[in-house]
Order: C-alpha cells, then structure tokens, then sequence
C-alpha cells in the first residue's frame, strides 16, 4: 500500500470515529512533537506503525483472566503492536496462586495496568501478591512494576541493569506511542536479584532458568505442581517476534535449552499457550527466516529499503505483525551487516 493510500486510510478512520463519536480531534501533541517522537520510538521494541488519535474510549483495561491450570491464569496481549488503542497491554501476563499470596509473572506496560493486576490477583486468590517475576527488561512487560512493593519484585540482575540504563528511553517512548494509558508511570526496578534455582512460595516450587537471546537477560520459570513453563519472550507464537536486542545465536541455544525441559503448558511472551513445542519451532523458524532473508538481501547488495520490501515466504501469512516486525528486524541488523558485526551462526537446520 502507498503511503498515500496509508495516509487516506488513516484519516478516513479518524473522520468516521470522529462523526461516530464526537470523539476529540487529534491531540496537538501528536503533532507538534512528531520529531521528538519519532526520535523516541527508535528504540521501542514494538511501536505502532500509525500515531493513532485521541481515542474515545474510557481508559480502563478490561483484564480477562484465562485459567490454564489449577490455581493458574494468563492474561492475553493482543497480537497488535503498542498504540493507543491498546494501552501496550500486547504481552502476556501468568498469576500463580499459592497459599502465601499470588505469585505473577510480567507486569504490563503502564502503571495502570499494574494496579488493575493487582486488583485481579487479589479477586482471583483471596490474597495479596507474594511475588512478582520479571521475565525481561521490554517496557510492555515491566511498567506494571510501580503498582507492587518492590522487595517483592525479582529478576536476574541483567533484566535490572538493563532497565536501569534503558527504562527512561522506554517510558519517553511508551508515552509517545501508548499516550494517556501510561500516566503516571515510572520506572520501577525490581529489589530481589534472583538466580538459577528453585524458589518455593506457599507450596508451589518455581524454577528459575536465566537464560539470553531475545536479550542478554531473559528469565523463564517453571513450576512444578502446574508444569507450566513461562517463556517470557524467548518463545512466541503466532506472533512475529521482536528483536531490538536480540542475540540471535544465544536465542537459539535457549530454545534448545527450553525444549529439554517436560512441561504441560507453554506460557509465550506473545500469543496463546499451548501443550506441544510449537512455539518453540516457530520462534526458531521465524529467526532462521529472518536472519536468511536479511542476510541474503545484503550479499546481493540491496539498499536497507529494498531489504525491507523482499518477499516473506507463505508460511508467514498466518503471523500476526509477521511485515511489519520482518521490517523493524532489517532495520536493527543492516546496519550491524554494513559494520561486519553481524557474524554467522551455524544454524542447527
Ligand atoms: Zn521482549
């Protein structure tokens, strides 16, 4: 679609919401720091494509528990990228129940949407929150963190430094692309450094696996009494994945590592939780594609825009956001392959 196309698209959206809902016009901000903006999102993990306007509904996340297993709920993210349609609420939320409080994985994108979790965890287990697990250090998984008492919140040391040097560029970014939802929301770093091990809570047994990848610090757990695995975003699922700070060969040897361990249920950082191994091939299918076609695009000695524009093979029709993140994918490792610091990874297939 042309950008022309785009742009009539858009506004034709804008005036029908607007004649439909006598919503606001476009807020002057989104205009005047268009710039600024742009500047800002670079480093957003997952942006949206389109600065949507003022939107007309009330800003409430209708949070929807999906029980998994006894005692353990995922909340979904949509398979959208951050807007302000959606809050940033794109990442998958887990509350463990156990009987010394809730135990939850990921807090969401806003302040708001960690108090609203909060809430849920509390109706759903009759008790307060025990523990917070922090999978990585990505804004749509951590800026729920400020609505918890932080010596309640864990992760490995690497997903607190990366916060702490990345988190303000975060928040800037969030509130350009997600607007109001993240009203006061600030960083908020977790205060428990954890490890490998097993951490037992109220009769539950969670095993904690640090692994990298999708970052250098990715955390995914197990527990036990469940068999549920929460990936975090090492593993996603009819989803593209996002990868902004991506080791592409380190990601590979977590899946490897992942896939060793005998669970019932994958929790994915994106997408629906499944029994089999699925998300685990497809996230290393969606790599192996991306790292050829970029890598091939560049040999044969194509612009970074025409690397953009290069066909996805078939497959990838059914993967949400699947051009969309192909594209931000170029964007992060052309200019590493213009730099020679881009090397290959023998691939396993
Ligand atoms: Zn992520």
């Amino acid at each position: 679609m042309s950008k022309h196309h785009a742009d009539m698209r858009t506004r034709q959206r804008e005036d029908s919401r607007n004649s439909r809902t006598h919503a606001r016009t476009e807020t002057e901000i989104t205009r005047r720091n268009a710039l600024n903006r742009l500047a800002a999102i670079a480093s957003l993990p997952v942006i949206a494509a389109v600065f949507d306007t003022a939107a007309a509904a009330p800003l409430a996340y209708h949070l929807k528990p999906i029980n998994i297993a006894d005692g353990v709920w995922v909340l979904y993210g949509v398979p959208e990228a951050i807007d302000r349609s959606n809050g940033g609420a794109i990442a998958n939320v887990t509350i463990f129940d156990s009987r010394e409080g809730a135990v939850i994985v990921d807090t969401g994108p806003s302040k708001r949407f960690g108090v609203a979790l909060d809430a849920l965890a509390r109706e759903l287990t009759g008790k307060s929150v025990a523990r917070v697990y922090v999978t990585h250090f990505h804004p749509d998984h951590v800026f729920g963190n400020q609505a918890f008492n932080r010596a309640t919140i864990a992760a490995p040391q690497g997903v607190i430094d990366g916060l702490a040097s990345l988190g303000e560029d975060f928040a800037s970014a969030m509130y350009h692309t997600a607007g109001d939802w993240m009203r006061g929301t600030e960083v908020a770093l977790p205060g428990r450094v954890v490890s490998a091990g097993v951490e037992e809570i109220g009769g539950r047994r969670f095993h904690l696996r640090p692994l990298s990848g999708h970052t250098n610090s990715d955390l995914a757990l197990i527990e036990e009494k469940s068999a549920v695995m929460v990936a975090g975003d090492l593993v996603f699922l009819d989803r593209a994945a996002t990868t902004p700070h991506a080791d592409l060969g380190n990601w590979r040897t977590s899946l490897d590592a992942l896939k060793a361990i005998d669970v019932r249920h994958i929790v994915p950082g994106h997408g629906p939780t499944e029994g089999g191994h699925r998300g685990l091939e497809q996230t290393r299918k969606w790599l192996a594609m991306i790292e050829e076609t970029i890598r091939a695009a560049f040999e044969r000695g194509l612009s970074i825009n025409e690397a953009m524009a290069e066909p996805l093979p078939q497959w990838t029709a059914t993967i949400a956001l699947a051009r969309y993140e192909y594209e931000r994918s170029v964007m992060h490792f052309y200019p590493k392959l213009e730099a020679g610091e881009w090397p290959r990874v023998d691939k396993k297939t």
